[in-house]
């Protein structure tokens, strides 16, 4: 946990907590271990020696199960969307030196990926897998994100989190319990309506806003004031923040801050859900913008 101090804080008069999970493991992006946790305990339970999953060739979440998954003795195999050219990448360079094996398949077979076909054509080649869906985002996934907030024992009255999947907001919003917080959810890409509406009907009690225009154009795109903004921000704060998710996140925070969303006197906790792996493949993609 850390408190954050920036001008911005100060004449608006809000508090800034960040819950450091990207400190967990330099490699393992704090949301996706969470989501691995109980996933990876099924796998020994149901006596699988090898876990199977699925990502782009940047991903935080093929990096985190590669990692996790040799920790544990299991072998792993990521399957990858296209782009056999990023083979090398720092992401998946560090998949492989956990020994992850990769399976670079089409942009097209990787959007039938949860058909029956294609996982009997994978299992046909890899053998019987513990499968984990992209992101982490099954039922498991997210009963390890409701103990992000357990440990927090500094009073808050919201809490926000960047979305991909939307598994690490559902996790906390189960989380909760009887308390009474708000949650803001910050997508880092398009097209989140459908979850926004499955929202209010399995949570009508509950507080939440999800803040639908901070995703930069689509996954993983970007412009110079959102760079601007993570770099200003370490060099202000001293907390990295990545390019893909935290860095979108904050921002629209900040924006929020500076538009007076949040009252006077009011506490936030953010999630640093980590994804700082991510950086160095950023940085060698598009010339290198993130100070490290
Ligand atoms: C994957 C990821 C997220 C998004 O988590 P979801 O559960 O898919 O919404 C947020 N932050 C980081 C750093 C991630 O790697």
């Amino acid at each position: 946990m850390q408190v954050v101090n920036h001008p911005l804080l100060e004449q608006r008069k809000v508090r800034l907590l960040v819950k450091r999970d990207d400190l967990i493991h330099p490699d393992i992006s704090g949301n996706k271990w969470r989501k691995l946790k109980y996933n990876l305990e099924e796998a020994q339970t149901e006596g699988h020696d090898s876990i199977l999953t699925f990502g782009g060739a940047f991903s935080n979440h093929i990096a985190a199960t590669a990692v996790c998954a040799s920790v544990m003795g299991f072998k792993s195999i990521g399957v990858i969307r296209g782009e056999a050219r990023y083979a090398s990448n720092p992401t998946l360079s560090l998949a492989k030196r956990y020994g992850m094996r990769l399976d670079f398949v089409s942009r097209r077979d990787y959007r039938s990926k949860e058909e029956p076909g294609f996982l009997d054509r994978l299992a046909l080649k890899w053998g019987r897998c513990y499968v984990i869906p992209e992101g982490g985002a099954n039922k498991l996934g997210r009963r390890g994100c409701e103990e992000i907030l357990k440990t927090v024992s500094i009073e808050h009255e919201y809490v926000a989190v960047a979305m991909g999947t939307g598994t690490t907001f559902l996790g906390i919003m189960d989380g909760l319990g009887h308390q009474k917080k708000m949650i803001l959810g910050f997508p880092v890409l398009k097209g989140f309506d459908e979850l926004d509406e499955m929202l209010s009907l399995s949570f009508p009690n509950k507080s939440y806003q999800l803040f639908k225009d901070y995703h930069f154009g689509g996954y993983a795109k970007f412009t110079d004031p959102l760079v601007s903004f993570i770099n200003d921000f370490k060099r202000q704060t001293g907390v990295r923040l990545d390019p893909i998710y935290t860095g979108k996140m904050m921002y629209g925070l900040f924006d929020l801050i500076g538009h007076a969303y949040f009252p006077q006197g009011s506490t936030i906790l953010a999630i640093h859900t980590g994804g700082l792996q991510g950086i160095a493949g950023f940085n060698s993609r598009y010339g290198s913008l993130i100070d490290e």
